[in-house]
């Protein structure tokens, strides 16, 4: 039984469940909320339905997007010929930040990992062998992190790719091991990006 009103209790419940958030954490954010004047608890909750309502999935790519095409698959200026592979949305937000880079995005939404059952099928990987195979790209940049999964996933597409007759690349080890590319910053990512290997 908790020591909460029912609300309370599943406001806290709700905190937790988010990523990175222990109990504690989800106690203090549940009692700002009930703190906050009712008009801006109001908003609060409007922008995640909002966002949740308007926000999907590129048909392309795979990003986050309120248009589809999203605003990088739409824009004729993009270059054509490169797609970037990225393990997550966070990810292409951080590759953006890269002003050298003009190319397209693919978004996996996850990386191969036998350990937790997670195989090729399981990630958004089919539309970008079928991008691939278009006839439009002459490079695939593997930028999946570079963990154990991250490295097997890119070693994984690199042999689908190759026999497409479509140059296949790692991105440079400028990046820590194990370190995440959304948190990488703006000239690591470009330096990693210059230092891309064929693989
Ligand atoms: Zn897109």
């Amino acid at each position: 039984m908790s020591m909460y009103a029912m609300p309370v209790a599943k406001l806290i419940d709700a905190f937790e469940k988010l990523p990175g958030i222990g109990h504690k954490t989800a106690q203090r954010l549940a009692f700002h909320i009930l703190g906050m004047p009712t008009e801006k608890a109001m908003d609060f909750a409007k922008a995640i339905v909002e966002a949740k309502r308007t926000i999907q999935y590129c048909s392309v790519c795979g990003d986050l997007t309120d248009t589809d095409p999203c605003r990088v698959c739409g824009n004729e200026k993009r270059d054509r010929s490169i797609i970037c592979v990225v393990e997550s949305p966070r990810d292409v937000a951080a590759m953006e930040k890269v002003r050298e880079y003009k190319g397209l995005y693919h978004v996996l939404h996850g990386v191969i990992s036998p350990m937790e059952g997670i195989g090729p099928d399981d990630i958004n990987m089919k539309t970008l062998i079928q991008r691939v195979g278009g006839g439009e790209t002459r490079e695939v940049i593997l930028a999946t992190n570079p963990d154990v999964e991250g490295e097997a996933t890119a070693m994984y597409l690199a042999k689908i790719i190759k026999p497409l007759g479509v140059k296949a690349t790692r991105i440079a080890h400028g990046l820590p091991v194990g370190g995440d590319l959304e948190y990488a910053d703006e000239v690591t990512l470009a330096k990693s990006l210059e230092g891309r290997r064929e693989i």
